[in-house]
């Protein structure tokens, strides 16, 4: 067994962790602190790529919200999951953590936590500079290229080039499929289905919308701050909404309302359809009656000006053709009385068609991964193969914008980093 390069790491360790992203190096950590002698197997030249990029090179690291609701935004299965880790390690933990570590987290709007610095980079550095201190040893532009059992409870990790490591317990965070230039490109997906294991099939998440819509591709560089996103989930039937800001572009749209509810447009036979509420601080009440009132002086009025609306021209005639109507520049006594319910529900709820999602290279995150009932979720120890345990991105979760994918994977690292410490 040689190691890649010809170096003189260990060739064994207790502990190896594959994935030098935010869970890995969180992770390692843990573990290493708790008394872990551990290995951290990086593919890329360096650890925490992804925290860079993250967050507008801000890295939002996570949120203001509480345990409890921070995790049901990652749906039913996604919160029964993350129940334990988060109330391990819940939001504010995470921040007082990054206390310890020196780093100061500030507030912003949507519930968001960055670093005070607004640097990514800090975020990265006081990570790795934590788990090397703890005593992880870090080796980085090493891919590995598959694990198997090796016979006596413990894990062979083979790296491309044909070296191979020996460990006792096996901890992969090779995040999902999401941007593959920052090093996440799928590569656990196939060796968890050697083992047996469920795959739910990964798919791009928080990634930009995609329309054939002549009309919706026109109102590219529109912006949305006060908006509600609506949807109706292809499996199940529930209806979804994000209220968050949402911009059209040249594809379709984009926007943190769109990416929000992304993941159920890229879900096999997903929604085809995103329903946009334009005037969701007005009841649908008050735009009749502001029809009626114009109505009652003359109607000489355009629907413009008696619906006095914050809305883009452009968007308001889209609203008005989508109810039937040549443009917002009608005057309200020419408005035909169905026209004029049509026209309030178009307001409250623009149908915008879709074509799908972008790719993996503009998604956020990856969906799918390691199915979550492979998983124990107190220990992230995987069911039925004694010293494998899975955390971060690369199980089958993904929660919104906002700080909570981080969330999750520094929680759930921090009971695999726990677990793997007391050696299962
Ligand atoms: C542009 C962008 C911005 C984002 N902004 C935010 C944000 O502001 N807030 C937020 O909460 N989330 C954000 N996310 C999502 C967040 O970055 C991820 O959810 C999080 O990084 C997942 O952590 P992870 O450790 O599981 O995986 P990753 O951070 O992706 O780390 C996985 C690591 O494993 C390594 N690896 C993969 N395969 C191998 C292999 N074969 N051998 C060895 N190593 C391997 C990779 O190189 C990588 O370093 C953003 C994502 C992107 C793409």
């Amino acid at each position: 067994m040689a190691e890649p390069g010809g170096g003189h790491a260990p060739r064994r360790a207790r502990l190896i962790v594959v994935g030098g992203g935010a869970a890995g190096i969180w992770a390692a950590a843990r573990a290493a602190r708790l008394g872990g002698d551990v290995l951290l197997l990086e593919k890329t030249p360096r650890v925490g790529t992804k925290v860079l990029a993250s967050g507008g090179s801000r890295c939002n690291l996570t949120t203001t919200l509480p345990g409890d609701e921070a995790a049901r935004l990652f749906g039913p299965a996604g919160a029964r999951f993350l129940r334990k880790a988060f109330g391990a390690l819940g939001p504010a933990a995470v921040r007082e953590r990054f206390a310890v570590l020196g780093l100061e987290t500030v507030e912003a709007p949507l519930e968001k936590v960055f670093p005070a610095s607004q640097r990514a980079r800090d975020v990265r550095d006081v990570l790795e500079r934590d788990a090397r201190a703890a005593g992880v040893k870090i080796r980085c532009g090493v891919p590995v290229s598959g694990i198997e059992p090796s016979g006596g409870g413990g894990w062979r990790v083979l790296t491309e080039g044909g070296g191979a490591f020996l460990c006792e317990r096996l901890l992969l965070c090779t995040g999902g499929a999401s941007v593959p230039s920052t090093g996440t490109t799928g590569d656990a997906y196939p060796w968890l289905r050697e083992l047996d294991l469920e795959v739910v099939a990964p798919r791009p998440a928080l990634v930009p919308l995609t329309s054939d819509a002549a009309w919706v591709r026109e109102l590219a560089g529109v912006s949305l701050q006060a908006v509600e996103v609506r949807l109706i989930e292809p499996l199940g039937g529930r209806t979804l909404r994000r209220r968050r800001p949402v911009v059209f572009t040249h594809r379709g749209l984009s926007g943190p309302g769109p990416l929000d509810l992304s993941r159920h447009v890229t879900a096999p036979g997903g929604a085809r359809e995103l329903l946009l509420d334009l005037a969701c601080d007005t009841a649908r009440e008050d735009l009749r009656r502001r029809l009626l009132d114009a109505a009652a002086r003359g109607g000489v009025g355009t629907l413009a000006r008696a619906l006095d609306l914050p809305l883009p021209r452009r968007l308001l005639d889209a609203a008005c053709r989508q109810a039937g109507l040549a443009d917002s520049r009608a005057r309200v006594s020419e408005l035909p009385r169905g026209a004029r319910h049509d026209l309030i529900e178009a307001l409250k709820g623009l149908v915008v068609p879709l074509a799908g999602g972008l790719g993996f290279e503009h998604a956020e995150v990856t969906a799918g991964g390691l199915a979550l009932s492979a998983v124990d979720p107190a220990t992230m120890e995987v069911r039925g193969r004694g010293g494998l345990q899975v955390c971060g991105e690369l199980l089958d979760l993904d929660g919104p914008i906002g700080g909570f994918n981080f969330q999750a994977a520094f929680a759930t690292a921090e009971l695999a980093g726990r677990h793997a410490a007391r050696g299962g």
